[in-house]
Order: structure tokens, then C-alpha cells, then sequence
């Protein structure tokens, strides 16, 4: 078997124990990937992360995250071509702002599980998930739909992709967070970082999750 997920410099592909299962998850270090990763982890999977920098304005804060989350195991980046068609404003330096129609990156879910199935049935993974949560503006490309007919797809290569957080809101998912000791710096949700690196503390993320962690403190 290649080693896809062994390629970083100074790290290896860790091998799964005797019948463990492999997971293959896309990982943008954000809160809802933070707590599926420790979700899969805690069920006892071997979960490989797939992370894609496509030119967003957080693509190092979203990367340093990704590899302290999983400490650079199992891990593969994939650089894609700068999403220049689209004007979202998480792409090229965009301004922050609450208009989701000026936030959603087009059907950039499908390129990402497309990469992931692939990589999936090279590797003789048969689940991929991704983080999405319930929310009252969803994308196209994170309805239930959505999902629905991509895997009528992937099952043509016995790939299945599952979105176990597609009925659960942020707000909740922060007990699982608790339980699984994810803290405020361990995942970084904002697409408008600061100077410094640091989330920027005003977009809807920023203050949505501040919120959360400040009541559940
Ligand atoms: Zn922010």
C-alpha cells in the first residue's frame, strides 16, 4: 500500500492496531472538524485527516491547528488551485461579513470529497466524514441532499461519507467539546485572523463560539 498519508517531513504514518477500522475525515481545524476528530478517535477509529489549503484567508492558522490537533499523524495536505472564480469573502483577503451568499465558497464541499473518496479508495478506506453542522443558514453543499447524492456516487467505489453532526446545532455539540477537553485554542474557526494570527473576534464564528465556551465555562 502507498504511503499517501507519510509524506511530511519527520512523520509517519502511524498503523492501525489489529481490526481497528480506518476513517478518512476532512479536517479544517475549525470547532466542528476539532470535535469530530476526537469524536472518531474516542470511538476508536484510525482517523487519517485531509486538510486543503485553497488560497483562504486562514490557511496558516487553519494548518498549524490541523497538525497540532492530530500531532502531524496521518495527516495529508493537499494544495489546491486558488479558488479565483469565486468571491467569497474567505478567499484573497476577503472583509468580514455576516451575508452568507458573500461567505459560501461554490460547491467546494464536492471538490473536497472528491479528493477524499479517491484518496479513500487507493487506500481501502470505506467511510469518509466531514464536519457539518446543523444550522439555520446551510449551504448547498452541506444539506442532507447534498450528501445524499454524492454518495450515490461513492458507492460506485464502496465509499460511504457520513456527516454525524448534519442534525446537530454548534451550541450542542460544545458538551461534546467539554467531554473531549477541547479548549478555545484548539481549533481555530475564524476566516478573518489578525495580524498575530489570532482569531479576529467579531465575525459571526468568532463571536458565536466565544460566546458558547463563556457560558460553559
Ligand atoms: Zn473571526
Amino acid at each position: 500500500m502507498r504511503q499517501l498519508f507519510a509524506y511530511l517531513k519527520g512523520v509517519h504514518a502511524m498503523k492501525p492496531k489489529a481490526g481497528q477500522k480506518r476513517v478518512l475525515m476532512l479536517n479544517s481545524g475549525g470547532f466542528d472538524s476539532a470535535v469530530l476528530y476526537h469524536k472518531l478517535v474516542s470511538d476508536g477509529y484510525m482517523v487519517y485527516s485531509l486538510f486543503f489549503d485553497f488560497g483562504q484567508n486562514n490557511v496558516v492558522e487553519e494548518h498549524d491547528t490541523v497538525v497540532r490537533m492530530c500531532g502531524g499523524e496521518n495527516l495529508r495536505i493537499l494544495k489546491l488551485p486558488s479558488f479565483d472564480w469565486s468571491g467569497s469573502s474567505i478567499t484573497s483577503g476577503g472583509e468580514c461579513t455576516e451575508d452568507l451568499d458573500k461567505i459560501y465558497v461554490e460547491m467546494r464541499n464536492l471538490i473536497f470529497l472528491s479528493y477524499a473518496v479517491s484518496i479513500a479508495e487507493a487506500q481501502a478506506i470505506r467511510s469518509v466524514y466531514y464536519a457539518v453542522s446543523k444550522s439555520p443558514g446551510m449551504y448547498k453543499d452541506t444539506s442532507d441532499e447534498f450528501v445524499k447524492h454524492f454518495n450515490d456516487i461513492s458507492r460506485m467505489c464502496d465509499v460511504e461519507v457520513f456527516t454525524p453532526f448534519a442534525d446537530t446545532e454548534k451550541k450542542d455539540l460544545i458538551h461534546l467539546a467539554k467531554e473531549y477537553g477541547i479548549g478555545y485554542n484548539d481549533f481555530f474557526s475564524c476566516y478573518y485572523p489578525t495580524e498575530a494570527g489570532r482569531p479576529c473576534g467579531e465575525c459571526l464564528d468568532c463571536v458565536f463560539l466565544e460566546e458558547l465556551y463563556a457560558n460553559k465555562e
